[in-house]
């Protein structure tokens, strides 16, 4: 039996045609037609006037941040239950993260609790210059509370859709509200060109700025001027010709990784103690999760046993399975950050499973993983 993955690759046929054609017409970096092809294709799909093709979605946010002038002494507030690439950047640019807690509606960051913060930071003069707003496991927050207070306080709003390209809210795709927003083609996400990233923004200026900084500051010029430090961080043109491949089949991976889901709640959905991170019901039924994973929660007192039983149980199988994003308020790395709110994300973290949700995910390997999960809740125990 092979190993089941938590969110492999998958290929299709028409990159391997576009990776062909960036060969034979001999090519490969930096830049090219497919680079120009993919960034017009991804802000048709995505809505956004600008986007801007990098090597990584951490690259993105680096951009963004620079490129909005986020610098430091600024404040940064971002989602605490999320991967550390969210946070990263605000560091390489001097600035100083404060973590956000989530709601349990929709495992991203309370709308409540910040729209509360802004007003009480705007009165004590003490707002942050921007927002990162993470879109959790194919999932948008509640954007539109969020981006009214961050408007009405004069706070920059960047989306982190690394994990939701495709999801939408009130009908609109995640990324295409903020000031700025970016998506990561990182091997396991929900379309991949092995590494890349794609900036996303409603402002001509941004994108200049973020293009010219990605490329070395090479100003418009025959000789090499530079005015500002920059950075190598183009995607390659056979890369965004994998890009621009995978694009084509994005809605068709959403359909697939949204069957895994539900077949994992029919199958599994009956077992004590076993929560599916729901899908939220704001932004007024415009609201799509991708389920770029499948995520649940486990209570181990009516479920029989802990998620990291279960965890471990999986491994044991050769199935790869994971913890909930550990929150960035509890890294060493980030000790003595300030956190806004109280614990769900810990809770979440605790409690919380991502089980193989893969586009590519056949109905037997999938059967696999659930016998094992079925397998370790009290109710097999008690009739084994
Ligand atoms: C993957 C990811 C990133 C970073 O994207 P890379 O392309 O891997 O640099 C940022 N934020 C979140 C939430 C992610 O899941």
């Amino acid at each position: 039996m092979s190993r089941i993955y938590l969110s492999p690759p998958h290929l299709g046929v028409a990159e391997e045609a576009m990776v062909i054609e960036a060969f034979r017409s001999n090519w490969l970096a930096p830049l090219g037609p497919h680079v120009d092809a993919f960034e017009q294709e991804l802000s048709t799909y995505v809505g956004t006037p600008h986007a801007v093709a990098l090597s990584s979605g951490t690259a993105a946010l680096h951009l963004a941040l620079e490129s909005l002038g986020v610098g430091e002494g600024d404040s940064v507030w971002v989602s605490t239950l999320t991967f550390a690439a969210s946070v990263f950047p605000i560091h390489y640019v001097r600035a100083t993260p404060v973590f956000v807690d989530a709601d349990a509606e929709s495992w991203n960051m309370n709308p409540a609790l910040v729209c509360e913060a802004l007003d009480e930071a705007g009165r004590r003069n003490a707002l942050p210059r921007a927002i990162v707003l993470v879109h959790l496991y194919g999932q948008c927050a509640d954007i539109a509370p969020i981006a009214k207070a961050c408007q009405r306080h004069g706070v920059l709003l960047i989306e982190d859709a690394a994990e939701a390209l495709g999801a939408t809210y009130e009908g609109r795709m995640a990324g295409s509200f903020g000031d700025a927003g970016f998506f990561s083609f990182n091997g396991n996400k929900i379309i991949t060109t092995s590494g890349g990233g794609m900036l996303v923004t409603p402002h001509a200026h941004v994108a200049s700025q973020a293009r010219l900084l990605a490329s070395q500051a090479r100003e418009a010029v025959q000789h090499y001027e530079h005015r500002h430090i920059g950075y190598n961080y183009r995607l390659s043109n056979v890369l965004a010709g994998i890009g621009r491949g995978q694009l084509q089949q994005l809605e068709a991976r959403v359909t697939s990784r949204r069957a895994v889901f539900e077949r994992y709640r029919a199958c599994l959905g009956d077992l004590p103690g076993v929560s599916f991170m729901p899908e939220a019901t704001f932004g007024r039924g415009g609201m799509r999760s991708t389920r770029w994973l499948t995520t649940l929660t486990i209570d181990a007192a009516r479920f029989g046993a802990t998620r990291t039983e279960i965890c471990e149980a999986l491994m044991a199988s050769d199935i790869e399975a994971r913890p909930v994003w550990k929150p960035m308020h509890q890294q060493p790395i980030f000790a003595g950050c300030r956190k806004i709110g109280g614990d769900v994300s810990d809770l979440l973290f605790a409690t919380g499973l991502c089980l193989p949700s893969g586009s590519s995910l056949t109905t037997e390997q999938q059967d696999r993983v659930i016998a094992v999960v079925r397998s370790c809740a009290r109710e097999s125990n008690a009739a084994a």
